[in-house]
């Protein structure tokens, strides 16, 4: 147990490092998105993320801005729990058979304005899985979108940037 111990204490971490990222273009497009939102919607913006059919991927990077790391509600952002309480409904994979009645049933009850932004690239068109006997195909299958974000998966950067795109082309 000693000896574990030890070796333990001298090898050191072994997780990878966190990848490096200029704190201050971060820190630029959040209080931008910020900024973006209030004077669209005089409030912060309130996301309700939908698995659509995704192989967790898209999942994991969206996470991420929850993380320590990027920390997306020191910019007002937040995610919920209920459409009833959303302005973006950030879908992502693709449509399955099985999601694409609780999808639509999402969408209705989400309160105008809203808008839907599909993430990644099964989003788009069902990607990889397109084709496949439990695949409907991308969101605009489903449900109307307003924006997509490419990717397999998208970065979190890449996601506040398409966040603010959105806002951008919705003022
Ligand atoms: S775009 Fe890539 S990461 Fe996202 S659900 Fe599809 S396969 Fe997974």
């Amino acid at each position: 147990m000693r000896k574990l111990l030890f070796e333990n204490l001298l090898k050191g971490p072994v997780t990878e490092r966190a990848p490096a990222m200029e704190d201050a273009a971060l820190a630029e497009l959040g209080a931008a998105l910020e900024r973006a939102a209030r004077r669209k919607l005089g409030r912060s913006l309130s996301i309700r993320e939908v698995d659509a059919g995704s192989c967790n991927g898209c999942e994991l990077e969206i996470h991420a801005l929850n993380n320590p790391f990027y920390d997306l509600e020191r910019f007002g952002l937040r995610f919920v729990a209920s459409p009833r309480h959303a302005d973006v409904l950030l879908v992502t994979g693709p449509v399955t058979k099985n999601m694409q009645v609780a999808l639509e049933r999402t969408y209705r009850a989400t309160p105008d304005p809203k808008w839907v932004v599909a993430v990644g690239d099964c989003a788009l068109d069902g990607g990889m899985f397109a084709g496949g006997y439990a695949c409907v195909g991308g969101v605009s299958a489903a449900i109307p979108v307003d924006l997509h974000i490419h990717g397999c998966p998208p970065s979190p950067l890449q996601l506040l940037k398409g966040l603010l795109a959105l806002l951008d082309k919705a003022r």
